[in-house]
């Protein structure tokens, strides 16, 4: 799979996207992320890639010249399956998008900066829109990083136990049960008796147990029909 992103800020992203699982995903040949700076794409003198915006208000606005010659530039050189703008008022962030999203061979990530963007690059260049809450940021770079995050460790054999992606938390609309490591007691404090029983039958159900209570109390409305991450509709 191939993450382009785009952003006036790539600094960000090579801290957050290459250690560990990330880094060892693009080692593999799994996963690639491509970075591109938005102010590359400026015609403009200084490399500016943000106007006041018409009308006036606080706050500037990215133009849409830069992001159209660099969209314009990567369409040109392959096919993208979404071409995706990192927004606090888009589709909300969940394990069923992050799925989704894995199956695709190319996407383009767009990170917003200041007031955001032209709204015209929403109309006619983007064909998604992703928010990871309902909160603002102060740049689409983290969001993009959370989705890069999110999707790559979903791609086959990036996760060196193939299972233990499927066990996380969502995956099957229940939270995941309790861990436990060595040592079994620490000053008292014990690990339950079954994990260390050996029998797989009975651990498995007692975790299964473990991720039905706390999705009732932590997260109920996973387990109703229409929950937004049981919604076949979000694919
Ligand atoms: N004025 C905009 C917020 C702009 S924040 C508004 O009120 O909706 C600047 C940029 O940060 C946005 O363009 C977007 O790319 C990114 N951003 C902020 N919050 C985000 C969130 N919750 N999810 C995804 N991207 C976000």
């Amino acid at each position: 799979m191939r993450i382009d992103i785009i952003t006036v800020l790539p600094e960000i992203f090579t801290g957050a996207l290459d250690q560990s699982i990330m880094k060892r995903a693009q080692q593999k040949g799994l996963a690639e992320i491509h970075l591109h700076q938005l102010r590359d794409y400026s015609t403009m003198r200084h490399r500016q890639v943000d106007d006041y915006a018409f009308g006036g208000g606080a706050g500037m606005v990215l133009q849409i010249e830069p992001i159209w010659n660099v969209i314009e530039k990567l369409k040109s050189e392959r096919n993208y399956d979404d071409i995706i703008y990192m927004s606090p008022d888009g589709e909300l962030l969940n394990q069923q998008i992050a799925n989704n999203l894995s199956l695709k061979e190319n996407i383009v990530l767009l990170c917003g900066h200041y007031k955001g963007v032209d709204e015209r690059v929403r109309e006619h260049l983007i064909t998604r829109e992703i928010s990871i809450g309902n909160y603002v940021l102060s740049g689409g770079e983290l969001a993009a990083a959370v989705v890069s995050d999110a999707v790559i460790r979903l791609l086959p054999g990036v996760l060196s136990d193939e299972t233990s992606a499927l066990s996380d938390s969502f995956q099957d609309n229940l939270i995941a049960p309790p861990v436990y490591s060595r040592p079994n007691d620490f000053k008292g404090m014990k690990v339950p008796e079954i994990l260390l029983s050996g029998h797989e039958k009975n651990i498995n159900e007692w975790r299964f147990n473990q991720s039905l209570e706390r999705t009732k109390v932590r997260r109920p409305e996973l387990l109703l029909p229409h929950s937004p991450t049981n919604n076949p509709d979000s694919l």
